[in-house]
């Protein structure tokens, strides 16, 4: 069964990825189950997506009720839950205003517009370029994949988008002098996720905000991986002690219903009037209700504070591994965004763990990237170090 189906999605789905050989049937908690009647603990949850992991009850509980109750309405109208998660999302973050949409790139492509038309608005029409980040991903729209600082994800796409300048990362002298009277913005990922999991040292965002300051530019930061949670503090900006002008969310949002939201100060988010930015299903209340409950859940169970402390706990071990074994050769990331680099390929170490009913994920080729759902145990940990423990043996 599990092969015939298989070979059907190769006919039949375009081959934009590289899938493995696994057809995933349902899930519970940070545990899926195949066709093959196998599980798997899951230590990518979607990409960092099903932060309160597979079929939560109370999670399942607000989608019905939603689904029997009201779909779809369009912008045209109010509908209870928009308001209610604009209302969360602005209690607990910087922002004053927010604007729903379906994914992070179309999170990014408003956060992108937003920043133009700000300048736009105030007469300084030449002020159009943002610079970003070498090593970025800001997602794959034409607007988003210019101003994605990886080669590979335009390869083919030609002519990109004009007006994007890219600076090394964790580098605050090369972003100043990039700077230029046409910088509109900085969009920049807190922690680089596709990147390779690369934290910033302590004091490099505090820098990138100054320089922001000094020159008028609006700090866009793109917290779709790294938001909602999933650093061990709500937004890792919370990290690093600063705020920014804009911010871009997804991924977690809505623990895997498609959502997207870009927030900003109230008087950024001004040049965006009636009629100047839209999208259909932008913040349907179907998906603003799961969200909302997704939203309340992480601080009214303490998974914010649980993944503070579980994250810890995992590096420690991440570390354990790294003293035992020549091949590993750091260990990095915040809360449950984890990453081991290998002096080897690790595409074969994620085969061999699949194998052995464990899911992890490999970036940059030897990078391999631990995003479980925020509600992973501690026992669930020792058996994923226990397995790549032998691995590496
Ligand atoms: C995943 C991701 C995106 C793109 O999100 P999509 O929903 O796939 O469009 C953008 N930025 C960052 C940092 C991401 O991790």
């Amino acid at each position: 069964m599990t092969t015939e189906l298989m070979k059907q999605a190769d006919q039949v789905i375009a081959k934009t990825y590289k899938r493995f050989p696994v057809v995933f049937l349902k899930g519970k908690n940070s545990t899926l189950f195949d066709t093959a009647g196998r599980s798997y603990t899951d230590f990518v949850a979607g990409i960092a997506v099903c932060n309160l992991g597979h079929a939560h009850q109370r999670i399942c509980q607000s989608l019905t009720n939603q689904a029997n109750t009201l779909w779809h309405v369009s912008n045209l109208y109010y509908t209870v839950p928009q308001i209610e998660l604009a209302t969360w999302l602005v209690n607990h973050s910087f922002a004053e205003r927010v604007f729903f949409c379906n994914s992070g790139a179309e999170a990014n492509e408003a956060a992108i517009k937003l920043a133009r038309r700000y300048f736009k608005e105030r007469n300084e029409t030449n002020r159009f370029r943002i610079v970003t980040m070498e090593k970025s991903f800001h997602g794959r729209t034409m607007a988003t994949l210019s101003a994605t600082g990886q080669d590979k994800i335009k390869t083919g796409f030609d002519p990109v988008l004009e007006g994007f300048d890219f600076v090394p990362f964790n580098n605050a002298e090369a972003l100043r002098s990039k700077i230029s009277p046409s910088t509109c913005a900085v969009l920049i990922e807190p922690i680089q996720g596709e990147g390779g999991v690369r934290c910033p040292d302590a004091d490099y965002l505090r820098a990138v905000r100054k320089i922001c300051d000094e020159t008028g530019t609006l700090l866009i930061l793109d917290e779709i991986q790294t938001g909602m949670g999933r650093t061990g503090k709500l937004f890792a900006y919370e990290h690093f002690g600063i705020e920014p002008d804009i911010m871009t969310l997804a991924k977690a949002l809505a623990n895997g219903l498609p959502i997207g939201a870009m927030l900003a100060k109230d008087h950024i988010a001004a040049a965006f009037g009636p009629g100047s930015h839209a999208s259909t299903f932008g913040g349907t209340p179907i998906v603003t209700s799961v969200a909302l409950e997704v939203c309340k859940m992480l601080v009214e169970d303490n998974i914010i504070q649980h993944t503070h402390n579980v994250g810890a706990y995992f590096k420690e071990k991440l570390f354990g591994l790294k003293n035992r074994h020549a091949v590993v050769a750091d260990v990095r990331g915040i809360g449950l965004l984890l990453g081991m680099k290998l002096t080897i390929d690790g595409a074969s170490l994620v085969t061999r763990c699949m194998q052995k009913g464990f899911l992890i994920n490999c970036i940059q080729d030897n990078i391999l990237r631990f995003v479980p759902p925020l509600i992973i145990q501690e026992e669930e940990i020792d058996r994923l170090i226990k397995c790549l423990d032998e691995i590496l043996e």
